[in-house]
């Protein structure tokens, strides 16, 4: 399998969601980005609405770094659709500019598995800037609503900076469960 870029020409969000208690430990503002690749999609996903690469409002990237860091104290979830799909270069560049500039913790959730984006020359390059990882597809004969911060049980809370450093995926489900 391949991973499915495309360079949109625009960055598309579907929304700006602020004070977010699901989406990753703490108080975080999610950056819904537009459009996912998976193909299939995901049988049951809650959002479908959020499929298609033109789906959202366009917005520059300047606006969108303002409008993720203007509740200072907030932490940052990027969600979608899929952010390593249709919107990857944005997706990328947002991650590097709210890591490096801003110091933001930043969590990113994606269909694709660890594995395959540890692999992918081309999608291994936004993890220097994420520091959990929640993967994986959503399975709905594995949804469970009292699981924290993620749909179904397939899918891995990854603690980034450690995995890369040790070479291996370092799985903090249990410890957030
Ligand atoms: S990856 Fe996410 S947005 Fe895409 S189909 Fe699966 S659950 Fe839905």
């Amino acid at each position: 399998m391949q991973a499915l870029v495309h360079s949109a020409t625009k960055m598309r969000i579907m929304q700006i969601y602020r004070d977010s208690v699901a989406d990753g430990l703490g108080l975080r503002t999610v950056i819904f980005f537009a459009g996912c690749g998976q193909d299939p999609k995901c049988p049951l996903c809650q959002n479908p609405e959020a499929w298609s690469a033109g789906a959202g409002k366009e917005l520059p990237m300047d606006t969108l770094i303002c409008l993720a860091t203007a509740t200072k104290n907030n932490e940052i979830t990027f969600s979608g659709g899929d952010p390593l799909t249709f919107q990857f270069p944005y997706a990328l560049e947002a991650a590097r500019i709210l890591k490096t500039r801003f110091h933001k913790n930043i969590w990113l959730y994606t269909g694709y598995r660890w594995e395959f984006i540890r692999k992918s020359a081309i999608l291994s390059q936004i993890l220097p800037y994420i520091d959990v990882l929640v993967d994986g597809r959503f399975v709905n004969r594995l949804r469970d609503i009292s699981l924290k911060f993620r749909g179904s049980s397939n899918q891995r809370i990854i603690d980034v900076p450690a995995s890369l450093k040790e070479n291996r995926v370092i799985d903090l489900t249990d410890q957030i469960e």
